[in-house]
């Protein structure tokens, strides 16, 4: 029930902050929209609108090909907020 709250709110973050684009490189923006194993959140999950989240699925499978965010985490590498060894 912990999970189901965090996303109780429902609104694009990226329309929130006035984002126009999605750069692949920009993982602080990436970041709300994945997942701990580095997944696509879905847009039930996270509020975002039909336009940031098309927005978000080409940059994030434009980051894996670069390298930024990995496809696959394996049960070992799962650790709580990955994002703090990119800073
Ligand atoms: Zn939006």
């Amino acid at each position: 029930m912990a999970e189901k709250r965090k996303f109780k709110k429902r609104y694009c973050r990226y329309c929130q902050q006035k984002v126009d684009f999605i750069d692949y490189k920009d993982l602080n923006l990436l970041k709300y929209s994945l997942s701990e194993r580095y997944k696509i959140m879905p847009r039930r999950l996270t509020g975002n609108c039909k336009k940031h989240q098309d927005m978000i699925a080409e940059a994030i499978k434009r980051a894996r090909q670069a390298a930024f965010i990995p496809y696959i985490v394996d049960r070992k590498r799962v650790i709580e907020n990955p994002f703090e060894l990119i800073k």
